[in-house]
């Protein structure tokens, strides 16, 4: 079995198309590699050695060893160098690399094959003792840290690990010695504390920290696929839906160094800007430094050019003016990257005594407002097509141009507590909170939190993913924070230098203020401003976005797929209606009876005790709902609006306070305690399963007719003003054909005295909600009589699974950590059972009725995945609340585009 995929020199054994294999980062570098640009030299071992380290007891294959050290020869030739040689040795890093992304999630060892017999060699060859003794130093924290405690599962306590221990030895040596900073120690006293380290670690963890540069490769390659399964890992991955069996690969590659002096640099880049789009070539740098310290955020990086470079850092120098020549090799590989890989790029890149290494490319995280920019851009660059353009933004995305921004107008009279950079957009407001739990546990009682850390770690992500924004005091645009908060579309501002952190003390101060745990903030993400306080927020303008209306127009092109919105008030219809909606596809009625105004009337149908006085009560209604339905019908001239007939369980109504039961009481002329028996007589253990729905309608027939009545009175009247409505009456939670035909010969019976009242001819639909197993079964029966079905999914769901839909709550969480389920069926539509009972509805229904229209109106009408189904079921159309509606609009687009 080829376990091992070589890369150096311009030429490698694996190809960018190869990512289940080698790992997005494996594929890239072999890519790379082939396109002639400069890549250290190195090798991939595959995904599959990690499923099969997995399989076989966490044990490597048994031939791989042969493969590593073939791969090391063919490393150290084209580098010169030997693996453990004492003349010029060869140093590699093990690097994690999985299909996508995890960053950070994984470990990483550095110099890998320093020894007490190499270290003289290389002080030799480098002439620069304090650069090898501080490699060595790295490696033995990393090694002792990675290898040695976390691949061992050994767990800690935060802050007692070994690397906190060992940097602890660093700390009181730089005090107890009168240095202030790491650059401040030389040669002797990194030597002085590698040893220190050496003893620590045997005392602490009982091993010696190897001195033989094989076992510290395979220890290094143990650990990277140990750490695949690393709490923070498996956490990482069941927020982002990345199965565990895809495992990961590991990468061995030549170490190459941007510390070895003035003359080398390290940093990161994109190829355009991934905030914004624009495009720019966009990055950071850091002089005579390793990549960890661009990314770890301690040092607050440079520009790359002057275009990018902000105003906050008119002191730092960029890259370009730095290095001229390497930047414009730099820029040149930019371009040659756009142009083969047709998207942007993320690059690593370092520079070792004046030469341009590069150790990474990948396509680049991108927030929303930013991926939306460059596929148009892309696009009309003819980089991409249009279709590609359509299907490069994730319909989620869309969300961020759709988010809220800070109030303008408020920002300019608020207090600026401090300023950051602009990592993530959008405008948030939250109270504070210091560590990741309490942002997971607040969240969890229903606050709305910002999590403000001094850095954040991979540990901190289920903490970050609960918050509504991230505020960190250091890193930059690509430090941990930024990263995630970006690949989230989650507002964000990180190196935010002014706030002084008190992380134990719950507590922060700013410019002399300061603020505890609970205070509110206000984030304007797009700007890095930080405001003490609840400033109020804007809705967004997407429609402002030219390119965002250009990607819609493209995805418009493509779908076949109506998306229509659920929307029972005028002003949501019309915001809708901006957003593209082609109609309602659910106009819900509830609301409209649990108004003050209304409710007693309603109370009273509920609890009279004859057929005229029952009438008499509900027809108080009418007036009122018949200019809701104008409301709704005038908003939506023009385009269909599907109203559904009151659905919710009876006992709703009647939960009544010791006021309400006396003055209905006086109202019906009856005594508290008879209002009392009635409602008693009407109690049901299981509302959800009760008495809703049609069920409401066929007990009490008044209230089908007076909402028919005044649906169709609404119709005559606007057509009379020369408004085109066209009116679908939907009977809801229909289990029989029987229910069906009762409900809608009622409806068809009100129309016709409608029409001959006020002599209006009106075209109208009736047809039905199937949100119950057996309606989908007998789809046919019903369909025989119905117009339209629409897919009530949350209650199909509910009823498929018997999953009460108000208290899943309850056992989901455990649900998801033990992958009982993939995902929330209620959020994502659970396509192998609901999905199939959808698609046994649409067989059925349209074979004894192929005009009928069908369309899907439960929460899943907006949800990216669901949409796809929906389209490959052939309907009609998705039905989804307005700020949904741009997301299914894309979605639908997709859906079309990838079946082709
Ligand atoms: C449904 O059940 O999917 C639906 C749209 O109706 P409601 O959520 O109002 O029950
Ligand atoms: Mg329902």
């Amino acid at each position: 079995m080829k376990w091992v995929y070589f890369f150096g020199d311009g030429q490698a054994e694996g190809r960018a198309d190869m990512k289940n294999l080698l790992g997005g980062k494996g594929a890239n570098l072999a890519e790379m590699t082939n396109l002639g640009i400069p890549v250290p030299p190195g090798f991939t071992l595959t995904t599959e050695v990690c499923n099969q380290y997995y399989e076989n007891d966490r044990a490597l294959p048994a031939d791989l060893d042969a493969q590593i050290k073939a791969a090391l020869k063919e490393t150290e030739c084209i580098m010169g160098q030997q693996f453990g040689g004492t003349d010029n040795p060869l140093l590699v890093s093990v690097r994690s690399g999985a299909r996508s992304s995890m960053p950070g999630m994984m470990e990483t060892v550095l110099n890998v094959g320093l020894t007490t017999k190499t270290i003289p060699a290389l002080i030799a060859k480098s002439n620069n003792p304090r650069f090898v003794y501080d490699a060595y130093r790295r490696l033995i924290m990393m090694y002792a840290d990675v290898v040695m405690e976390k691949a061992e599962g050994i767990e800690t306590q935060d802050g007692t690990g070994i690397r906190h221990q060992l940097e602890g030895l660093i700390d009181e040596y730089k005090k107890s010695h009168g240095h202030r900073e790491d650059l401040d120690l030389s040669a002797d006293d990194w030597q002085t504390l590698s040893e220190k380290f050496k003893q620590l670690i045997k005392q602490q963890l009982g091993s010696d920290f190897p001195d033989d540069p094989h076992d510290q490769l395979m220890g290094g390659i143990s650990a990277v696929f140990q750490s695949w399964m690393g709490k923070r890992a498996i956490a990482y991955r069941r927020i982002e839906g990345i199965p565990g069996e895809w495992g990961t690969a590991v990468n061995v590659q030549a170490m190459v160094y941007g510390n070895l002096g003035d003359n080398s640099a390290t940093g990161v880049a994109f190829t355009r800007n991934p905030a914004t789009g624009e495009n720019l070539f966009f990055g950071e740098w850091l002089p005579n430094a390793q990549g960890e310290d661009v990314v770890a955020g301690i040092r607050t990086p440079n520009s790359l050019n002057e275009l990018t470079r902000p105003e906050e850092s008119k002191d730092q120098i960029s890259l370009e003016e730095f290095m001229p020549d390497v930047y414009i090799e730099l820029d040149k590989i930019r371009t040659e990257l756009e142009t083969h890989y047709r998207d942007m790029q993320d690059v690593e890149f370092t520079i070792q005594e004046g030469r341009l290494w590069m150790l990474q490319t990948r396509t680049g995280k991108r927030n929303g407002p930013a991926a939306i920019k460059m596929a148009v851009d892309m696009a009309n660059e003819e980089l991409i097509t249009h279709q590609e353009a359509v299907l490069r933004v994730n319909p989620s995305q869309l969300d961020e141009l759709l988010h809220p921004m800070v109030d303008r107008q408020a920002e300019v009279s608020a207090q600026l507590l401090a300023k950051g950079l602009p990592a993530g957009p959008g405008g948030a407001s939250g109270q504070i909170v210091f560590t990741a739990d309490d942002a997971e546990s607040q969240a969890a009682e229903g606050k709305t939190v910002i999590l403000v850390r001094d850095e954040t770690s991979p540990e901190d992500v289920h903490g970050m993913h609960a918050a509504v924004a991230i505020l960190t005091a250091k890193g930059g645009m690509t430090s941990h924070a930024a990263l995630v908060a970006r690949g989230w579309g989650m507002c964000c501002i990180v190196g935010c230098g002014a706030l002084k952190i008190d992380a134990a003390g719950k507590r922060m101060t700013v410019d002399g203020q300061t603020l505890q745990e609970g205070d509110w903030l206000t984030l304007n993400g797009t700007a890095g401003k930080v405001y003490a306080g609840q400033l109020p927020l804007k809705d967004s303008d997407p429609e402002g976005n030219r390119e965002y209306a250009q990607l819609l127009e493209w995805a418009d092109s493509f779908r076949t797929l109506k998306v229509r919105t659920n929307a029972d008030r005028p002003e949501d219809a019309a915001q809708a209606r901006a957003f593209g909606a082609q109609g309602i596809g659910l106009c819900r009625t509830e609301h409209m009876f649990f108004d003050p105004q209304r409710i007693m009337a309603m109370r009273k149908m509920i609890l009279s005790g004859d057929l005229s006085e029952r009438r008499a009560a509900v027809m108080e209604l009418l007036p009122f709902q018949k200019q809701d339905f104008k409301d709704i019908l005038r908003a939506m001239h023009d385009l269909p609006v599907t109203i559904r007939l009151l659905d919710p369980p009876l006992h709703e109504f009647i939960t009544l306070t010791d006021a309400q039961t006396a003055e209905l009481a006086t109202e019906l002329g009856l005594s508290s305690q008879d209002i009392e028996d009635r409602v008693a007589g009407l109690h049901e253990l299981n509302p959800m399963l009760g008495h809703r729905g049609c069920r409401l309608g066929i007990a009490y027939p008044e209230i089908t007719e007076m909402q028919a009545r005044a649906i169709f009175e609404a119709t005559a009247e606007l057509i009379k003003e020369g408004v085109k409505v066209l009116p679908e009456v939907m009977v809801p939670l229909v289990g029989t054909d029987t229910e069906y035909r009762h409900q809608e010969a009622l409806i068809r019976r009100v129309a016709g005295e409608v029409i001959e009242k006020l002599g209006v001819q009106f075209e109208y639909l009736v047809g039905t909600m199937i949100e119950l197993p057996r309606a989908c079964l007998t789809a046919d029966e019903i369909a025989a009589d119905a117009q339209f079905f629409s897919f009530g999914t949350n209650d199909l769901t509910q009823t498929t699974y018997g999953f009460s839909r108000d208290d899943i709550g309850g056992f989901l969480p455990a649900y998801l950590e033990q992958q009982i389920l993939p995902h929330d069926p209620f959020q994502s539509l659970d396509i192998a059972g609901v999905g199939q009972l959808v698609e046994i509805a649409v067989e059925k229904g349209r074979g004894v009725n192929p005009k009928l229209k069908i369309g899907i109106c439960g929460e899943h009408g907006g949800d990216p995945a669901s949409v796809e189904f929906c389209h490959r079921t052939g309907l009609d159309y998705v039905s989804c609340s307005p700020f949904r509606v741009p997301v299914a609009r894309l979605a639908a687009a997709q859906a079309a585009l990838r079946e082709k």
